[in-house]
């Protein structure tokens, strides 16, 4: 069967070069890199050769990188670690985060007793960034700042230059999950005003499990992991070295190959809206998605105009594999972002459908994606199912 793979956003295929340089690494035996001797040198200095290349690709210091399993713990790790280290008092984000952030900010709240704001959105989306104004002005505590670079389901991207000149106007601390950003767009960390970001290797075409914290020279965080000195005291733990190797290689080539992949990916999202307002004209386009400059050029979210819960079921029987938002749902439960922008009656009449695009989709898979959706429809109106 042929199968189409449009769920790049949960996941992406491995670049052959990536897979390669991971298996050199594999094959080889090399020691614990916090071993003295021959072997653990090895492993040590491979391990740094990759967090300079890392460094490099996003213009930041070698020593701002600190290996994690995943962006899901690089967002624990920063936030958790920063009311500790830092003595955060108010954490303020936004209920459209990932689940690693909005779930971690609660557990905090509970067992902490921090203060939790949520910032106030705009009709699709956008953060308010006058509401953030105001309670910052409005409220001294020591405050961390938590907000997403790019809406891992409808695509938003943040005006980070403004957020950052704000907290910085009330010393406030921010930190963005960078986690769909990272690998698709140039990153400069040190123009953005991020004191941490997280990223994770899976999303540009580098291996899962794992991924990094960026966190600022001048600020100093301890591990949560109890355990060995590894990573500066921040994230004890020996170091996944294949997976180093393969986030390194992944990030070194996402960004040589930028301006090129940016381009096709980009055309096929036009396309692919084009497409999708010409054939199923009844789509809605959820937030700002279909805004090419104000969203991630790899994701596009939309309504179709059936509800159905098994939509994804049957695509997945046709061969197409796309989901109904974050992975981190699984089943066909809508997500808490569709449910926070979206009014009762949309999500009462119509099916939230997540399309992600990668360097490795063609114009024939939307051609094929369309067909069989526009198919779909016709046949369960026509059932009434
Ligand atoms: N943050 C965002 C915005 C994501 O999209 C994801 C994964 O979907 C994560 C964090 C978690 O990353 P990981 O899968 O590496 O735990």
């Amino acid at each position: 069967m042929n199968r189409i793979y449009l769920d790049n956003a949960s996941t992406t295929f491995l670049r052959n070069e990536v897979i390669d340089s991971m298996i050199k690494i594999i094959k080889k035996f090399y020691g614990n890199p916090s071993s003295p001797h021959w072997f653990g040198r090895k492993s040590r200095f491979i391990i740094e050769k990759s967090r300079k290349l890392i460094a490099n690709s996003i213009n930041a210091h070698p020593s701002e990188i600190i290996f994690t399993s995943s962006g899901t713990e690089a967002n624990n790790l920063i936030l958790r670690s920063s009311i500790i280290s830092l003595k955060i008092k108010r954490i303020i984000t936004s209920p459209l985060e990932h689940l690693s952030v909005i779930k971690t900010i609660l557990d905090i709240y509970k067992n902490y007793k921090i203060n939790i704001e949520f910032i106030k959105l705009k009709k699709k989306g956008e953060i308010d960034i006058e509401n953030l104004e105001k309670k910052l002005k409005n409220n001294s505590s020591t405050t961390l700042v938590s907000l997403m670079y790019a809406n891992n389901e409808i695509g938003n991207i943040l005006d980070v230059k403004n957020i950052g000149f704000i907290c910085k106007k009330y010393n406030s601390y921010f930190h963005s999950d960078t986690v769909q950003y990272m690998g698709h767009y140039k990153i400069n960390m040190k123009k953005l005003p991020f004191h941490f970001a997280s990223a994770s290797a899976h999303k540009f075409y580098g291996p899962v499990g794992i991924g990094f914290a960026f966190i600022r020279n001048s600020i100093k965080l301890k591990s949560i992991i109890t355990g060995g000195n590894q990573e500066k005291n921040i994230r004890a733990g020996t170091e996944n070295i294949y997976g180093i190797v393969g986030l390194a290689n992944a990030l070194n080539l996402a960004n040589i190959n930028l301006n090129f992949e940016k381009k096709k990916i980009e055309k096929l999202k036009k396309y692919c809206i084009f497409s999708l307002k010409k054939e199923i004209p009844e789509v809605i386009f959820n937030g700002l998605c279909n805004d090419n400059n104000k969203s991630i050029y790899t994701i596009l979210n939309i309504f179709i105009p059936i509800k159905n819960d098994l939509i994804y079921f049957y695509l997945d029987l046709k061969g197409i594999s796309i989901s109904n938002g974050s992975s981190c749902f699984t089943s066909s439960k809508i997500s808490h972002v569709i449910k926070h922008i979206s009014n009762i009656k949309k999500l009462n009449n119509m099916t939230p459908i997540r399309i992600s695009f990668s360097i490795f989709n063609k114009k024939k898979d939307i051609d094929f994606l369309i067909l069989h959706l526009k198919k779909l429809i016709f046949f369960l109106k026509k059932n009434k199912y």
